[in-house]
């Protein structure tokens, strides 16, 4: 058993410049900051050094720590590619397909940016939650849904990062709605709060194919996001295996290994039984959950690692 500390990154920014200084994320100074402090305390390793020891070829360090960074953000890109590069550093990155290669906005995106561009305005949650629970009550006879105070009863509660209005907006339309129903009524607050030309914002939102090759050439590591970012514990085998291969498909075109090893990291970390025999068929060697703990080489199911995140150490 080898302890391994990972650790999970989303957004990183520049707040210098940015217009949406809601959206909750690391800024670049933090990040510079968090990375000293953790080349002070553990010895950064590669992907293939934790294959290797999943594979008893070798030991890891007894404080290793792996650096991964989600859904393939042009800040990604930008701002940490270069720091990591000049580090001498390897980050893994886990790029849905569809946003980097086909210009589409994810769904948990479109919810940060509703959020943060109503702040931006002066507004309160409750101005999107209003239009939400508008939206929810003209949708319920026709949807079948239960009553919005329901909703509310289940979903509003405050957790560790957001208050309870907010959680109940995020929960509402990542999870708890048809998925049909939920982006409609996005999409709607979408256009309305931040910008009508979707493609265009997820143009400059997300890092290109031709960027995302570059990083690879330059000794970052790319895995498996997916494809279109869903909840694939919640949807049939065949869709299972679509998104996998074509995810596959776009790491092969950016030159990142999928034959002899390959990382999943699952999207909102859903995960079940039969996306890890879809995983196991496809030679998958690592998987990366959200469980909040540190991972356990040789004791963890490989396929199951969790991850910290990076509000669990300081900046
Ligand atoms: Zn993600």
């Amino acid at each position: 058993m080898q302890p391994l500390t990972i650790i999970m990154y989303h957004y990183i920014r520049d707040f210098t410049r940015t217009r949406y200084p809601g959206i909750k994320g690391l800024d670049l100074a933090g990040f510079r900051r968090q990375l000293d402090y953790l080349q002070s305390r553990h010895t950064i390793v590669r992907v293939r050094d934790v294959v290797a020891a999943q594979r008893g070829e070798s030991g890891l360090p007894a404080d290793a720590a792996l650096l991964t960074f989600d859904d393939a953000y042009a800040e990604h890109y930008a701002l940490v590619f270069p720091e990591l590069y000049e580090r001498k550093l390897e980050g893994a990155f886990f790029a849905p397909v569809d946003p980097v290669c086909h210009g589409k906005l994810l769904d948990v995106n479109r919810i940060h940016f509703i959020l943060a561009a109503n702040a931006a305005q002066g507004g309160d949650p409750e101005e999107i939650s209003a239009k939400l629970d508008a939206a929810l009550r003209e949708a319920e006879a026709g949807w079948n849904l239960e009553p919005v105070e329901a909703y509310r009863a289940q979903w509003a509660h405050p957790n560790r990062f957001d208050d309870a209005e907010t959680i109940y907006i995020k929960r509402m339309l990542q999870t708890a709605l048809p998925e049909a129903l939920r982006h409609r009524i996005a999409v709607d607050l979408f256009a309305h709060f931040v910008s009508m030309d979707e493609a265009a914002f997820a143009g400059e939102l997300y890092m290109s194919e031709q960027q995302a090759r570059l990083m690879q050439g330059c000794g970052m590591y790319f895995g498996s996001h997916g494809a279109s970012h869903h909840w694939l514990n919640r949807v049939p085998r065949e869709i299972q295996e679509a998104e996998v291969d074509r995810s596959l498909e776009f790491l092969r075109r950016i030159g990142s290994p999928v034959d002899d090893h390959w990382v999943m990291c699952y999207p909102y970390g859903g995960w079940n039984e039969g996306l890890l025999d879809v995983l196991r068929d496809r030679n998958c060697t690592l998987g990366l959950t959200t469980e909040v703990a540190t991972a356990l080489i040789n004791q963890h199911d490989p396929l199951l690692l969790p991850r910290f995140d990076t509000n669990d150490f300081p900046r």
